[in-house]
């Protein structure tokens, strides 16, 4: 891309809002440039629970509009994604000590019925003690009431979530630029006019356009102090982390949404990957977003509820497999309880810098309906007629022909179909036809895993990857297995110096990188 290039719409960042926001604007027709200082999804669109949610919780605190939306589009994905977006059942258990009694609670569960009218998905159930026993004997049983059983849906892997956005953003013509730090927004007395920013290979670079959009996540305010002094603050993030375990004694075949004894603050664990996630704890975030990391007391706090939840489990900090932790980007506000900060987005205008939107918050669960809403508001300022939105209808790139596809990879043993249908969708032929090129690349360097050479040449050649923390983390998946990937990047190295014209050096500094990478996703000693 040549310097000063014109656009009509820069998005800064890659998470989820600004992969949606740019898969929508190039698809109605809009020129658009994708700025990232990462790769795809390396930001809080990685660090969540991964649950696509009506967002039960919400109906607490009245917001009602906002759980229909979550709904509506949990809807969406699970037609638009259903390789990526799966129905997950979930059991909340009532105890005699719950917060919230079985009245309550299923005072909930109908409403959240009622908004979910016309969806997939089952409604809800209520089950007596010995029925919540007998579908998960594992829990504590000491005042155990009952439960009640519902229906949302799972992400396993919301990177590749993100990646699939990117993906059609630039099947319609979108630039994608990953791993260029925005500096600085271009503006001239109030008016922004384009960016700056450093390129990967360390150069400074231009590009202008109509409208730029701030989708910085936890990040919007580094931005916007760069370029003017008075920007009031925007975002109020909270910080949340995750336990990640193998499967422990008494584990439950469902997710489970608990109360937590010691604060009563909801958490869940939840079948994740061949293990369990467990999480979240939500605490105010000052700090450096990129700084984020799980803390000893979170760790414990997580470890303490579970065990409490499930006794036989007895789960220490030796079983940690790993942790991750991530900022939500919240709206700033006054409240004092980081539960009670309210969970819809928001697009900010900057009076004191036209041609400039900053979103704030924003789900992975409504990405698709911000950045509809978002794409509406460029077009009203850009004063263009809108072509009408279709990415409620149009699947994402994994989801095309999903089930009427040819399969190009019957030939591999059902583990590996498994395993492409479940990462690349109907683009699964597209790794197997890659594979053709070598004998060695239709062959799994991780038995495993049962992933393939060639998914690593795929990551590189067709998903945008740049290094091998790109290719095990947010493509191939292979680093959120149990051992982070680490068995596995030696030869994945190999594998680049066979396939994809790496010298020693690079495959060296690969490994060595990958390895620094992970050492945030370990239990740290000191905290
Ligand atoms: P991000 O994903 O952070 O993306 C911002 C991008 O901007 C990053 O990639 C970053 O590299 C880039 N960037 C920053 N500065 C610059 C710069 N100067 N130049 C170029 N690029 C830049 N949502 C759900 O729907 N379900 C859940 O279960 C759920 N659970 C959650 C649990 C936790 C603990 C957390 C933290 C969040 C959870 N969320 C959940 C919320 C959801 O994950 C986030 O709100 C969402 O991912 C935010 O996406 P984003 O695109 O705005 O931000």
């Amino acid at each position: 891309m040549p310097d000063n290039t014109q656009f009509d719409v820069i998005i800064i960042g890659a998470g989820i809002n600004g992969a949606g926001i740019a898969r929508d604007a190039a698809r109605r027709g809009l020129r658009v440039l994708l700025v990232d200082k990462g790769d795809v999804g390396s930001g809080t669109s990685s660090w969540s629970t991964r649950l696509i949610h009506g967002g039960l919780r919400y109906l607490e605190h009245f917001e009602f509009g906002l759980v229909r939306e979550s709904l509506r589009e949990r809807e969406t994905l699970l037609r638009i994604a259903p390789h990526l977006v799966k129905p997950l059942p979930i059991t909340i258990p009532i105890y005699k000590q719950s917060k919230r009694g079985p009245l309550t609670i299923r005072a909930g569960m109908i409403a959240y019925d009622l908004l979910s009218s016309g969806k997939s998905l089952p409604l809800h159930r209520m089950l007596s003690r010995a029925e919540t026993l007998r579908t998960s004997p594992g829990l504590n049983p000491e005042g155990l009431l009952g439960s009640a059983l519902y229906q949302d849906a799972q992400v396993e892997f919301a990177e590749r979530l993100v990646l699939e956005n990117v993906l059609a953003a630039r099947e319609h013509g979108a630039e994608v630029v990953t791993y260029a730090r925005v500096t600085k927004l271009v503006a001239e007395r109030g008016v922004v006019s384009g960016v700056e920013f450093v390129s990967e290979a360390g150069t400074n670079r231009f590009a202008r356009a109509e409208m730029v959009i701030n989708a910085a996540g936890p990040w919007v305010d580094q931005l916007l102090e760069r370029t003017s002094s008075d920007s009031p603050r925007l975002i109020g993030g909270t910080k949340g982390s995750h336990i990640i375990v193998p499967l422990f004694s008494g584990a439950p075949a469902n997710a489970i949404y608990l109360e937590a004894q010691s604060d009563r603050r909801p958490f869940f664990i939840i079948p994740w990957n061949g293990n369990y996630l467990i999480g979240t704890t939500d605490v105010r975030f000052e700090g450096d977003p990129d700084e984020v990391q799980s803390e000893l007391w979170e760790i414990d706090y997580l470890l303490a509820e579970a065990n409490l939840a499930f006794p036989e489990a007895q789960l220490t900090r030796d079983q940690i497999l790993f942790t991750y932790s991530g900022v939500r980007p919240l709206p700033r506000t006054n409240e004092k309880n980081e539960q009670d900060i309210t969970r819809k987005h928001f697009i900010r205008e900057h009076p004191q810098l036209k041609n400039l939107l900053s979103i704030v918050g924003g789900k992975l669960t409504t990405y698709r309906s911000l950045a509809e809403e978002c794409v509406d508001l460029v077009f009203s300022k850009l004063e263009k007629h809108s072509p009408e939105c279709v990415t409620a209808k149009e699947p994402l790139p994994g989801a095309v022909n999903l089930t009427s596809f040819a399969k190009d990879f019957e030939s591999f043993n059902s583990h590996i179909r498994e395993r492409l249908l479940r990462i690349y969708g109907s683009r699964a032929n597209n790794v197997a036809q890659l594979a053709t090129r070598d004998e060695e690349l239709a062959r799994p360097f991780n038995k495993d895993s049962n992933a393939l050479s060639g998914e690593i040449v795929f990551a590189f050649e067709h998903e945008t990857a740049k290094t091998l923390v790109d290719c095990f983390l947010r493509r191939t998946m292979i680093g959120l297995n149990a051992d982070l990937g680490i068995g596995d990047i030696e030869p994945a190295a190999e594998i680049g110096m066979r396939f994809l014209g790496w010298s020693e050096l690079r495959a060296k500094r690969e490994v060595e990188n990958y390895r620094d990478e992970v050492k945030r996703f370990r239990v740290q000693p000191s905290g």
